[in-house]
């Protein structure tokens, strides 16, 4: 079974290889993530940097010291590597230096986990000296020492490196399933996710950036800092809120969606499912709410919540149903929404 841990959208068959590589112990000391820019190499070598430390049994777990590290960038065991901008070339490149401060940092025994990981992203950028130094390295690797290279061309690679590493092509994704993510993940509207699926040629890591460049991602935040207060505000409060939501109906929907996908994550956490959060970002104030309401009341409103977009495609009328939901809201420990 694929562990939905890794939080990878798609690439199903490269996390199942990774996960039994590491479970049986045959992780090769270097591996190559080539692909389509954009499609997932730099996520992948994340998740799987977060997998070989992770010291829980679901590995990557997410939540622990490690993981944690990992996905703030500030691991001192992990480290990421990328071309520097030139002052000619805009592209930039990787330059000999950068292997040389790597191959410093691998000779030195991990300070924190089990191994050093080190991703050398878009290597197709490492000048001829520096891909030659990383050879060295590749040949003799230290034990505790994983590498990743990354490229999305592979071909212009030095085959003495490409035969060195263990090379995971990544394809671009079915378009179904970059539309599924961005609504379901990111909470792109229906229109949104289907535009930006089929502008994406397959790539998820396009389309999530052009979603959360823009006012889309200002919008999910503003709604999920509204699920968050809105259980302290007062009847009148919540009632004039209904009303003014109930005549934004292009609001209506992506905002029940982000309040159920706030609820939900309550209510996993409540359930010892913290892994399984939707929105990873606020996983501190998931866990304050968590311990704030009942899991029970919680329940509750979530079954409501989550009928009330078929409601309103039926026709329901919205100012009455939202009035409804408000009032259902969970309430925290002693607190009264007549106070
Ligand atoms: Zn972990």
């Amino acid at each position: 079974m694929i562990s939905t841990n890794w939080s990878i959208v798609g690439h199903e068959w490269a996390v199942q290889l990774l996960q039994s590589s590491l479970d049986t112990g045959r992780l090769p000391h270097a591996l190559l993530i080539a692909g389509d820019s954009q499609v997932g190499k730099r996520t992948l070598a994340l998740a799987l940097a977060s997998a070989i430390n992770c010291g829980q049994p679901d590995r990557p777990c997410g939540r622990c010291r490690s993981c944690s590290m990992i996905a703030h960038g500030t691991h001192p065991d992990v480290r990421l590597v990328e071309a520097e901008s030139g002052e000619r070339s805009r592209e930039g490149a990787l330059k000999i230096e950068q292997i040389r401060d790597v191959q410093r940092f691998a000779s030195l025994a991990p300070m924190e986990s089990p191994f050093k990981v080190i991703i050398l992203r878009e290597f197709e950028r490492a000048t001829l000296p520096a891909a030659n130094a990383l050879l060295k390295t590749l040949e003799e690797p230290p034990p505790q020492v994983r590498l990743v290279l990354t490229s999305a061309r592979p071909d212009s690679l030095l085959p003495t490196i490409v035969s060195r590493c263990q090379t995971i092509q990544l394809r671009p994704l079915p378009l179904a399933q970059i539309r599924e993510a961005l609504v379901e993940r990111w909470l792109a509207s229906q229109q949104q996710a289907d535009l930006l699926a089929r502008l994406s040629q397959g790539r998820i890591g396009w389309a999530i950036q052009r979603l959360t460049d823009g006012e889309v991602w200002e919008d999910r935040t503003r709604r999920l800092v509204e699920a968050r207060r809105l259980p302290g505000q007062t009847a009148v409060d919540r009632l004039a809120y209904a009303e003014a939501l109930s005549r934004k109906a292009s609001d209506l929907q992506p905002t029940l969606a982000a309040w159920t996908s706030w609820w939900r994550d309550v209510l996993l956490v409540q359930h010892g499912c913290a892994a399984h959060v939707t929105n990873i970002d606020l996983v501190t104030e998931i866990d304050m709410a968590a311990r704030q309401y009942s899991a029970a009341e919680v329940r509750r409103f979530l079954a409501r919540l989550e009928q009330a977009p078929e409601q309103i495609n039926r026709n329901v009328n919205s100012r009455l149903l939202l009035e409804t939901l408000l009032l259902h809201l969970p309430a925290s420990a002693g607190q009264s929404i007549h106070s």
